[in-house]
């Protein structure tokens, strides 16, 4: 019975399987089986998934992204009901509207940088190419034939290369071999372990975006944070000059203790503002520090001690021409794959090849 509901599932189960919410190892087969990009990766540690027919994606870990984007609004809302309308016929209606925009600008840079590509590089492209026998999870040849061994893989895959630099001093910049996506990844890319793909200048794994951080999103991730930290800072201003309006001589209020009794929706509104505030704040300190040498928080991270050899070939040795380059002037780009484009017959730039022996 359970094959005749698969054989025929219903339009809203295609929907919400293959369209709404798709993981590619439990989509439903229709017409001749999957024909995006998106829908081909079938293999268990396949950490990703793709809303709205490929157009965003996240991935499978604790949904904190959804916490974050919940207290945006909730902040969001508490202004407009318990703050706006006091502030637009007291002061005047700019103060709303300067929170709204900023709201805005943080809130769109949030689901950019949460559900875009953080800059993942396809996998398989530097396999070595004498026949080679590679087998899937379940010991089945699914490369060259049964008769070919299964080698090692060369010396140099297990390496590092270091590219020269101009200064003898220096050691250079090393690019090492990904054993599990198969590639020499450029400079700057390093593999991560939660989404298990490798990213082009790979800041860090954010599990509150539940996305990675890298070169294609660095610039939302900046400015979702710079935005956040305003707005709140924002709040948190107007929320103390509204609550302490009590102080003033045309208020009829006539304590603190009165004030919050009678705006009790500003206090709650308030406090949640300067909780909201702490750790965003001091994400976007870190990450002034950072872009100001145009540094990776993965490369201070694994440089924290000063290191002879270390060379940081990226630092223009400007602070405003590092700010520039990593806020605004960088290019995010092109995406390796489009993962809504039809899928080709034989692309093995989206598959699971198991670690070469
Ligand atoms: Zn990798
Ligand atoms: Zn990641």
């Amino acid at each position: 019975m359970s094959d005749s509901k698969n054989a025929n599932p219903k339009w809203w189960h295609i929907l919400i399987t293959n369209w709404i919410i798709a993981d590619p190892n439990y989509m439903l087969e229709v017409n001749g089986g999957p024909s995006r990009n998106y829908q081909v990766q079938k293999y268990s540690n396949m950490k990703h998934l793709y809303l709205f027919g490929g157009r965003l994606r996240t991935v499978k870990q604790l949904p904190l992204n959804l916490i974050v984007g919940g207290l945006m609004i909730l902040l969001g809302i508490l202004f407009w009901i318990f703050e706006a309308s006091w502030f637009w016929h007291k002061l005047s209606p700019a103060i709303p509207i300067v929170f709204s925009y900023c709201w805005f600008i943080s809130f769109t840079m949030f689901i950019k940088a949460a559900t875009s590509d953080p800059g993942i590089l396809p996998r398989n492209m530097h396999l070595p190419n004498y026949p080679t026998r590679i087998k899937d999870e379940d010991d089945k040849t699914i490369e060259g034939s049964s008769s070919d061994p299964i080698v090692a893989n060369p010396d140099e895959y297990f390496n590092t290369i270091t590219l020269p630099y101009y200064d003898d001093k220096y050691n250079g910049v090393n690019v090492k071999y990904c054993t599990t996506c198969h590639i020499w990844r450029p400079p700057r890319s390093s593999h991560c372990g939660v989404c298990n793909v490798c990213v082009v200048n790979h800041d860090h794994h954010c599990i509150y975006i539940n996305n990675c951080v890298g070169l294609r999103n660095y610039k939302y991730f900046l400015w979702f944070v710079l935005f956040t930290v305003i707005s709140n800072i924002y709040v948190t201003v107007t929320t103390f000059v509204h609550i302490f309006h009590y102080l003033s001589t045309d208020s009829n209020l006539k304590s603190f203790k009165h004030s919050i009794e009678t705006y009790p929706g500003t206090f709650v509104t308030l406090i949640l503002s300067i909780l909201t505030l702490i750790y965003p704040l001091s994400i976007l300190i870190i990450h002034i520090c950072l872009t100001s040498q145009n540094l990776t928080t993965r490369e201070y991270l694994n440089n924290v001690r000063p290191n002879k050899n270390f060379v940081h070939v990226f630092d223009t040795h400007s602070m405003l021409k590092n700010f520039y380059i990593t806020w605004i002037g960088r290019s995010r780009g092109v995406s390796s794959f489009r993962l809504r484009d039809q899928s080709m017959a034989g692309d093995i730039r989206l598959e699971n090849l198991p670690p070469l022996e």
